[in-house]
């Protein structure tokens, strides 16, 4: 028998509980173990707990069943994709976003298991993510950049041109499931008749079982090769982990993984950022403070003058406007801020001890 538990008690409410009670219930629970927000190890199995217990609480129908026959009522009628996919509209009620995006961020999408089954995706199977590190310049960032790299793929082996069998034989069908690669059974309580469809383990849901492996592929019929691909990093981009959705690893049989990009943008050795703005320090002496002086400072696409005006005192900051970094998102540019350092001169000779002695007389006349 299950020891799951009690989706009530799951859920912390009573077995009389209305709708809007389970419902308000779910999303206190969910945002609370959403593994996105609770990095504790145990969070993403509680929120699987608490999410079946909403599907199956939040369906009339499901929960009609649930209330007569148990657990083993729920998991004899529906399989998990029943349970969530049949609920999806609840979830969306609660989540205000789409099932799809949801499921992704609770399961990762590369499948979970669920009372024996193991699901990809939902019954469809789900390539690996690739990762790509990239590390840019602040310039890149202001023009932004073309990538074009080279990604792993599978293709078919070609000494079996993909069967997985060494060439001159064939695979069999398994005996096990008679090339089904499913094993369906079904079992008698009360009135009603639960049937459960598992893949075949012999097989492993092929049907087929291959007698002589392949020697070069070992039977899994594929083999490494590369593809290139392009993509554009735009402007104004942060460091970070940015996904390009179905570039990840292609399988025949499902869905293709993503490709997640990790940008790093090198620290530059003249400008400090933050957000699309740029900080520049530029050195002055003081007496080009005290005299003012046109001085010519660095920006990320070449040089720009600015006036230093007579008197301008230490970290006095000059606004380069419109110098910073394209705006994320948005239209425009963020600005390039100067800051004035003032220089005291380390050492002087005669003739400038002089003048400046002179200089502090006037002064203190
Ligand atoms: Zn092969
Ligand atoms: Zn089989």
């Amino acid at each position: 028998m299950s020891s799951k538990r009690d989706y009530y008690e799951v859920l912390g409410v009573q077995k009389n509980a209305l709708q809007d009670e389970i419902k308000s219930q779910y999303r206190k629970l969910a945002l609370k173990f959403h593994p996105d927000r609770n990095k504790s190890p145990e969070a993403p199995e509680h929120f699987k707990e608490i999410s079946e217990a909403y599907a199956v609480l939040s369906d009339p129908e499901k929960r009609k069943v649930y209330d007569t026959y148990g657990h083993a009522g729920v998991d004899g009628r529906y399989s998990a994709e029943d349970i969530f996919r049949g609920s999806r509209v609840n979830f969306e009620d609660v989540f205000g976003s789409s099932f799809e995006s949801i499921f992704e961020s609770i399961f990762g999408g590369g499948g979970f298991k669920f009372g024996g089954f193991d699901f990809g995706g939902f019954g469809r199977e789900r390539g690996a993510d690739l990762v790509y590190n990239s590390t840019i310049t602040l310039e890149d960032v202001l023009k932004g950049k073309r990538e074009e790299i080279e990604l792993p793929r599978e293709i078919d082996c070609d000494n079996c041109k993909g069967s997985g069998c060494a060439p001159g034989t064939s695979m069999r069908t398994c005996t096990v499931c008679n090339g089904h690669g499913q094993i369906r059974r079904s079992r008698s309580s009360g009135f009603s008749t639960f049937v459960t469809v598992q893949p075949c383990n012999t097989c492993r849901g092929q049907g087929k079982i291959i007698e002589r492996p392949c020697s070069k592929c070992k039977g899994s019929g594929k083999q490494k090769a590369t593809r290139n691909f392009s993509f554009e990093i735009p402007p104004g981009i942060e460091s970070g982990e940015y996904r390009i959705t179905g570039e990840g690893e292609a399988i025949s049989s499902g869905i293709n993984g993503d490709l997640i990009v990790r940008i790093d943008v090198k620290p530059h050795d003249k400008f400090k950022r933050d957000g699309s703005d740029i900080f520049y320090d530029a050195n002055i002496s003081m007496i080009d403070a005290a005299l003012g002086k046109t001085l010519a400072v660095p920006t990320l696409d070449g040089t720009e003058k600015i006036i230093v005006e007579p008197g301008s005192q230490p970290n006095m900051i000059i606004k380069l406007k419109g110098k910073g970094l394209p705006h994320q998102g948005a239209r425009g540019k963020g600005d390039e801020y100067v800051r004035l350092v003032v220089n005291v001169p380390e050492k002087l000779d005669k003739h400038q001890r002089k003048l400046l002695e002179e200089l502090r007389y006037s002064f203190d006349r």
